[in-house]
């Protein structure tokens, strides 16, 4: 989950990083409160989920509460990158005398953490790194070790910081790396962290992702969820605990297994190519022994999207043998009957694995009109892009 800069800042706050006092205001008349709390002169700035606010018109300064009014009136509403803008944060304004760069991240490819340092802040730190590689300091960090007084000092001196500002980049460089672990964040980055004429070095800007899979150690995590921007299917997913993510295409995906469920995106996306660019309109694994209840709760999420056309079922039985998932699948659509939803999207439903023959036996038997028996996966892919390029 990615926070909002207002949020990452009050984050920073929280684990003694140095930021400057702020507040955040969704009209006009709320950032003109904040501004005369904070003394007039400040900075005001669009909270969107995106970088690169700065250039797109999403930061501007003012010099007294008025202006402030002006420049929050200017950025409400303002779309930056698609993002529209809901909020601004207005902080006291620093002077700034030079823009560093500092940040931790999870550094899948290598497995491990990795921190990124450079004296060439304010920028994309991705250009700095392409345009001035020697100017981007990259120091792995051993899990068991993590970032103490020492290695944070190795850190600045990589990162070619002046010598003045040595010894609180250190210390922030700790103090990072302790709300990068307690937080269970996959990053923190500061861009820019900067030195002020009279020598104090400040987050001015806070990028954080959390970790999703470290929710239940957080309770407190839960408050920072965007609820406005979560997407309504998701949701009603989540509460059921189903593995479900939404996509933007026309064929409904239900198979067991995330592996399966990954390469069915694929070979419909591949099938789709040939029927006007059909594409998954979703992701959703129900797992391996996954019972009616759970198959109806999928299809009920999967029918519920109206971008939907037609909904390929795909499973592998394993644990949860074929003959189990096909009289689940029956059930399911006699469950939805019964819940008053009903159903009127073609499915495709390819079985194979564990008593696969038992299984097609039984949709056969049960010869509901909606469902139509593929048995290759490439073939049920196929006929349900067919089906949704065809449909409505
Ligand atoms: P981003 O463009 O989305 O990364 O937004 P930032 O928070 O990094 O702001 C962009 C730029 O605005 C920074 O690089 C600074 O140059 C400038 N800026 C941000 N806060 C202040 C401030 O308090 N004072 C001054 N003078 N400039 C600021
Ligand atoms: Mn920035």
């Amino acid at each position: 989950m990615d926070l909002y800069e207002y949020q990452g800042r009050e984050l920073f706050d929280r684990h003694g990083l140095p930021v400057l006092a702020g507040g955040v205001a969704t009209t006009p008349d709320e950032a003109r409160a904040i501004a005369e709390r904070l003394g007039g002169r400040v900075v005001v700035k669009a909270q969107v989920k995106v970088g690169g606010r700065g250039k797109a018109g999403g930061v501007k300064l003012a010099d007294d509460a008025g202006e402030a009014v002006a420049r929050a009136t200017d950025i409400l509403g303002m779309d930056i990158k698609g993002h529209t803008v809901h909020k601004v944060m207005l902080t006291v304004t620093a002077d700034i005398e030079q823009e560093f760069y500092l940040s931790y991240l999870l550094d899948r490819s290598n497995r491990t953490f990795l921190c990124i340092a450079s004296v060439a802040g304010g920028m994309d730190i991705e250009q700095v790194a392409e345009e001035t590689p020697e100017q981007v300091a990259k120091v792995a960090i051993d899990a068991n070790r993590g970032v103490d007084e020492a290695l944070a000092r190795e850190i600045v001196a990589k990162g070619g910081f002046p010598a003045e500002v040595a010894d609180q980049v250190t210390d922030i460089a700790v103090k990072l790396w302790q709300a990068f672990v307690a937080e269970d964040a996959t990053l923190v980055e500061v861009n820019p962290l900067a030195r002020t004429p009279e020598g104090n070095v400040l987050c001015l800007d806070a990028k954080v992702t959390l970790d999703e899979n470290a929710a239940f150690r957080h309770p407190d995590h839960e408050a920072l969820v965007d609820q406005g921007s979560v997407d309504p299917l998701e949701q009603r997913a989540k509460e059921k605990d189903l593995n479900y993510v939404k996509l933007d295409g026309e064929v409904g995906i239900i198979g067991n297994g995330a592996g399966l469920v990954m390469s069915t995106l694929d070979v419909v996306a591949y099938a789709g190519e040939g029927h006007g660019g059909v594409k998954p309109a979703n992701f959703l694994d129900i797992g391996g022994g996954a019972s009616a209840a759970v198959m109806a709760n999928g299809l009920e999420i999967v029918l519920s999207d109206p971008a939907v056309k037609s909904v390929f079922v795909n499973v592998f039985g394993g644990i949860t043998a074929c003959d189990e998932v096909a009289n689940g699948i029956i059930q399911a659509l006699a469950l939805l009957e019964q819940r008053g939803e009903s159903v009127t999207k073609p499915l495709v439903v390819r079985l194979d694995g564990n008593n696969a023959e038992a299984g097609r036996a039984i949709l056969d038997a049960a010869a509901n009109p909606l469902v139509q028996r593929v048995d290759t996966m490439d073939g049920a892919a196929e006929r349900a892009a067919e089906l949704a390029g065809a449909g409505v």
